[in-house]
């Protein structure tokens, strides 16, 4: 397997493997870039079919992180890890130890919190061993979980793009559907909801959807026929990959802002969402209110009012990426990705910045 002409390398600083004989332990980190601090990204447990998926996955997640903190303008860099196992069956306290030892050894380049297949319990247990962790808030509201911030960090941005789209602040009568009504969604359907906005909802889970039926009086719609509504905007907040060739043909709606992670199926399909006049809302900059909190925590001093003002400046970052994709003809998705390289400092955008300046 090779590893720096790897396609998804993309000029990692650091990739470290480690195998812990006693515990069972399989695990790579990845630090992407430290540019503007030391690497931060969740640790996810998965039983990967091989080394090879396990790499590519933490490869894609870490530079993910550079971007997405650079973008919520973080002094923090990107990086992330993967244990290789089936969580159910595979995750012990000796596993959880191990991989604090592990993280240790990075000597605080890499600093960790939870991800798929980890929970807050687990980062306490990983915790004995290192103190480059996050999201072990004690006594807080929300107990070290970032859902919250991020579902706040969303509607902050939502109703960015409204601006944007419809030129108002007002979200009354908003016709919003909502893929997902979990942790995130249902926060947001909330905060929608206490904004006027008329919700649809969709879920696989049928007590979810009645939640939000019962609690906040949405309207409760099938798990396809979500792509169908006649409704002003889309908030993907269940999985990625939900914006491709055969979704998107089929939304009626002028803008999306949702949660999810990776919502565009392929990079092109930015350019197809404005050719047909979506305002897309691009989603590592959107979802970055848990990132944010995550910091916050790790510093040690957790403010909320401090990290809400925070949270709010995803509405600004989103206002400087609609205005200058609108400006440049480039896609927002484009525009964002060109932001946050000249804030961590990839040197192509800085070639470019360079030679814009020559
Ligand atoms: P969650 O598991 O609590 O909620 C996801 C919901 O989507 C679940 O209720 C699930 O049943 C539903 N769902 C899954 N597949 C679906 C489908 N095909 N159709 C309809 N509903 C479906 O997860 P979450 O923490 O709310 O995260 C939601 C999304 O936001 C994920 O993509 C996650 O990666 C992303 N995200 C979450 C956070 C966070 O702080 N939790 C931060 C950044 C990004």
């Amino acid at each position: 397997m090779s590893i720096f002409s790897h396609p998804a390398y993309d000029k990692h600083e650091q990739v470290a493997f480690y195998q812990d004989a006693k515990s069972g332990l399989k695990a790579i980190i990845a630090v992407h870039n430290t540019n503007l601090g030391p690497s931060l990204g969740g640790c996810r447990m998965w039983p990967y079919a091989d080394d090879g998926e396990a790499l590519n996955d933490v490869l894609r997640l870490s530079r993910g992180m550079t971007y997405k903190s650079a973008m919520a303008g973080l002094k923090l860099g990107g990086g992330k890890a993967v244990i290789i196992g089936d969580p159910r069956k595979d995750k012990t306290p000796e596993l959880l130890r191990a991989m604090g030892d592990f993280i240790n050894t990075l000597g605080g380049r890499y600093i960790t919190a939870e991800d798929s297949g980890t929970s807050v319990a687990d980062m306490h247990i990983i915790g004995e061993r290192t103190k480059f962790v996050s999201g072990l808030i004690e006594g807080s509201e929300h107990g070290g979980d970032p859902s919250p911030s991020t579902a706040y960090g969303v509607f902050v941005g939502l109703k960015a793009a409204v601006e944007h789209r419809w030129g108002k602040t007002d979200l009354t009568g908003l016709k919003v559907s909502l893929q997902g009504v979990g942790n995130v969604g249902f926060r947001l359907a909330k905060l929608l909801k206490e904004a006027g906005a008329e919700l649809f909802v969709t879920d696989i889970f049928q007590d979810n959807i009645d939640r939000a039926v019962n609690e906040l009086g949405a309207t409760a719609v099938g798990a396809d026929e979500i792509f169908d509504l006649d409704v002003d905007l889309f908030a993907p907040c269940a999985m990625g990959a939900i914006l491709n060739d055969d979704t998107i043909s089929r939304l009626k709606v002028g803008a999306i802002a949702g949660a999810a992670n990776n919502q565009l199926a392929e990079e092109r399909h930015a350019a197809v969402l404005r050719e047909k006049g979506i305002l897309y809302s691009p989603d590592y900059v959107i979802n970055a209110g848990g990132i944010i909190d995550v910091y916050y925590q790790q510093q040690g001093d957790y403010k909320p009012a401090q990290v809400k003002e925070h949270i709010e400046t995803i509405g600004s970052t989103m206002k400087e990426v609609f205005q200058r994709a609108e400006e440049s003809g480039e896609t927002t998705a484009h525009v964002a990705d060109r932001i946050a390289e000249e804030r961590f400092g990839h040197e192509d955008a800085l070639k470019k910045t360079d030679s814009e300046a020559a």
